[in-house]
This record gives C-alpha cells, sequence and structure tokens, in this order.
C-alpha cells in the first residue's frame, strides 16, 4: 500500500525515510516540497537523488482533498467543502483580515459531544479525520490562495511569495480536535515545523469543549493557545449546553486550564461563551461567570448565536449582550465580543455542517427551558 506522505507528522516522515535507507536531511527536504512549494511529483524534487525519487515514488503519494464545494461570502469568507469518504463532508473556512489570514479547520467529520447550539453536533458523528486530512485543509488553502494572487497556473511557493496567506489556524471547524487527539497532534507538528508551515504556538489555537484528561496531555506533548468552550457558569446549566460537562465538571475544567497555563505560549486561556437568549445571558450568569472564572488568567469571547435550520435558539440581542459584556468588564475582566464572518455562507461559528451520513450516533434530544418566560425559546 502506497503511504499518503501528507498523514506524517515531521517525526512520523523522518522514521519512514530512515526505514527506507534515507538520511534524516532528506525528512526536512521533502518536508520543504510537500507544505512550502506543494508539490506532490516526486520527479519534481530536484534535490533529491535520481533513486530517493523513484524509490519515493514506488511506495508514496502525495493526495491532497477532494473539493466537492467552494463559496466566497460578501465579506471575502470562504468556504470550502472536502470529501471525506463515505458520502461524508467537512468544511474548513479562511477568514481574511488586514493583517492575518485565519483558517478555521475541522477535526472530525461531525461530533459525537453533542452540544445543544451546535449544528456539527446534530449531525451526528461519522469519523475522525486522519493527520493528512487536517493539515490538507492547510495545505490546500495555502496552495489555492497562492495561485490565486499569483494568478498562474501553478502556486507560487509561499517562501518565495513572502508569506504564506494562512497566518493563523484555529481548531474551530467541525468536531472535538481532542477528542481525535493524535491525528490533530500530528497536524499541529506539521503546523509548527520550520520545514512545513513554521507558525509560531501563539498563532494556532484549538478550541476544545472540555475533555479534561485531553487537556492535560496537549499539555505534555504540545501546547499551543487554548480556547474554551464554556458556555455556562454552572454545571447545572453546563450539564444541559455542553454533555461533556457531565464527565468533566466545571471545577476540573477551571482546574485543568490552570494547569494548561505554564506551559501555554500565551499567559491568558481564551473562554468562549456563546450567547442563547434568555438561557444564559442574565446579568445573574454574568456574575456567576464573574465568580467562575477568578482564579484563570482569562480573556472572555462572547459569540451571538449563529442560527442553523432547525436550531431551537435565539441569539441575545444586541443590548444583552453588550450588557453582559460591560458586567464582565466592569468585574475587571477582558471581554470582547466576536465578529460573525461569511454569515452569507453558513461559514460562520458552529454553523458548519458539512455533510455526516454514516453518522454512528445520533443526537440526543436535549430540550432547554428559557429561564425568562419572556422571551421562549422558539421551537424547532
Ligand atoms: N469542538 C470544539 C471546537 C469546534 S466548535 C469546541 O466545542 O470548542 C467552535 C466554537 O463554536 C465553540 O466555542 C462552539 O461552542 C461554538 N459554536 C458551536 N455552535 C455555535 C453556534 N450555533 N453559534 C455560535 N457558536 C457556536
Ligand atoms: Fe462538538 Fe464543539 Fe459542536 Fe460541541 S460545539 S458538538 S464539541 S463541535
Amino acid at each position: 500500500m502506497t503511504t499518503n506522505l501528507l498523514d506524517l507528522s515531521p517525526s512520523a516522515l523522518a522514521d519512514w525515510l530512515a526505514a527506507r535507507g534515507e538520511k534524516p536531511f532528506r525528512a526536512r527536504q521533502v518536508l520543504r516540497w510537500l507544505h512550502q512549494r506543494f508539490v506532490g511529483d516526486f520527479e519534481a524534487m530536484t534535490d533529491l537523488s535520481k533513486a530517493s525519487r523513484a524509490a519515493l515514488a514506488a511506495e508514496a503519494k502525495v493526495v491532497g482533498p477532494t473539493v466537492i464545494g467552494d463559496t466566497t461570502a460578501a465579506d471575502g469568507t470562504r468556504k470550502w467543502l472536502l470529501a471525506a469518504g463515505s458520502g461524508n463532508a467537512v468544511e474548513t473556512v479562511y477568514i481574511p483580515e488586514d493583517d492575518r489570514g485565519t483558517l478555521c479547520v475541522s477535526s472530525q467529520a461531525g461530533c459525537a459531544l453533542d452540544c445543544a447550539f451546535c449544528s456539527t453536533g446534530k449531525q451526528g458523528f461519522a469519523r475522525n479525520l486522519t493527520t493528512g486530512e487536517i493539515i490538507g485543509q492547510l495545505w490546500h488553502a495555502n496552495r489555492t490562495l497562492l495561485a490565486d494572487l499569483a494568478d498562474a497556473p501553478s502556486p507560487t511557493p509561499w517562501v518565495e511569495a513572502g508569506r504564506a496567506p494562512i497566518t493563523n489556524v484555529v481548531l474551530m471547524g467541525m468536531g472535538e480536535p481532542l477528542a481525535n487527539f493524535d491525528h490533530v497532534v500530528g497536524a499541529l507538528r506539521l503546523m509548527l515545523d520550520d520545514n512545513a508551515y513554521g507558525l509560531s504556538r501563539r498563532r494556532v489555537t484549538l478550541s476544545t469543549s472540555g475533555i479534561v484528561p485531553a487537556i492535560d496531555r496537549l499539555r505534555e506533548a504540545c501546547p499551543v493557545a487554548l480556547a474554551v468552550s464554556l458556555h455556562a457558569p454552572n454545571d447545572a446549566l453546563r450539564d444541559r449546553l455542553v454533555p461533556i460537562n457531565r464527565k468533566h465538571p466545571l471545577a476540573e475544567l477551571m482546574a485543568a486550564c490552570r494547569r494548561y497555563l505554564p506551559a501555554a505560549p500565551r499567559d491568558f486561556i481564551t473562554f468562549e461563551y456563546v450567547m442563547l437568549d434568555g438561557v444564559n445571558d442574565q446579568d445573574t450568569h454574568a456574575t456567576e461567570l464573574v465568580q467562575l472564572v477568578r482564579d484563570v488568567p482569562c480573556k472572555l469571547n462572547l459569540i451571538p448565536f449563529n442560527p442553523f435550520p432547525g436550531s431551537e435558539f435565539r441569539t441575545s440581542p444586541r443590548a444583552r449582550i453588550v450588557a453582559f459584556q460591560q458586567r464582565l468588564n466592569d468585574a475587571g475582566l477582558v471581554a470582547t465580543v466576536r465578529k460573525t464572518r461569511g454569515d452569507d455562507i453558513a461559514a460562520a461559528c458552529g454553523q458548519l455542517a458539512g455533510q455526516v451520513q454514516d453518522r454512528i450516533k445520533r443526537r440526543l434530544a436535549t430540550r432547554i427551558v428559557p429561564v425568562r418566560t419572556a422571551s421562549p425559546v422558539a421551537s424547532s
């Protein structure tokens, strides 16, 4: 069976080549061809010996994702739908800004964790993406955007273009990255490797719903910037909104965040908090939230809820979000409201649905009752 070289982390590639009698520097050369020049034709890898090129051609291949959809929003946000086999597909989203280009990367086809307000969770879970499928999103986006920039049939290597179009990666697409630990860490190592994408740890953010033991493993294996999906300030509410909380409740999660910080590339944790009208957006929730995060250096990112077909929530009114933010700020916390990007192409947070055909777990029916009777959630 031929090996897809995109599936190999830097150390796995070195081992693979060493097992075939190649010197360690070959791995660096091959990494650069794959991840900086996006070359998949071994004959074009001109600094490898003829014999090495032939050996690679016999046993390896370079296969990027199969694109089945490509949509650009009015604000320039671009979403690719990528095949994930057996009728499944995942989405990856490019978010251009003046000073950076961010790619929102998926880690699983679907998600088993079943958060009440998430379109991906509603799909159920199909399977984990491989390292090649995760890094393939970055490979594809850089390659395509560079080709567009150069307006040429073959992409300009980003080393020659001056910089890669993608300067930041957020693992905030479909799936729970820490539930696909090994493949995600393999892809992270490629993102960080100077012979591959060379991103600093500060520019790679992993978002998790809070799988506590895996947060500790990430700290040991490959600490990158950490975002934690909080969404509720007490266990009773979080148990309903983010069901993994029943297994790893808030006190455990806060302790894991504190343990992560000494190894983290930033000196704060980002807490994400989706604003759900009448559910978690009251002044009392803000007060509880201040207490909860008191011992964790953090920034809070308030995310207006992005609706999707069949969702049972509404986003909090703008004035409520601002009042909630103000309460947090008044207590000395840094709280920002996330700008929604690409909502006209359903590319905003939590709207990524992809296609999940062979789901092995269906979403549990969880009904969330709003705390204010004046603002009932729409029934779906
Ligand atoms: N599984 C990981 C990462 C993917 S979700 C996690 O849960 O953190 C990325 C972010 O989008 C999370 O904070 C998630 O809670 C949020 N999100 C999910 N559905 C959303 C929606 N409909 N509107 C706004 N944000 C949503
Ligand atoms: Fe999974 Fe994250 Fe969606 Fe929860 S919010 S269902 S963990 S992708």
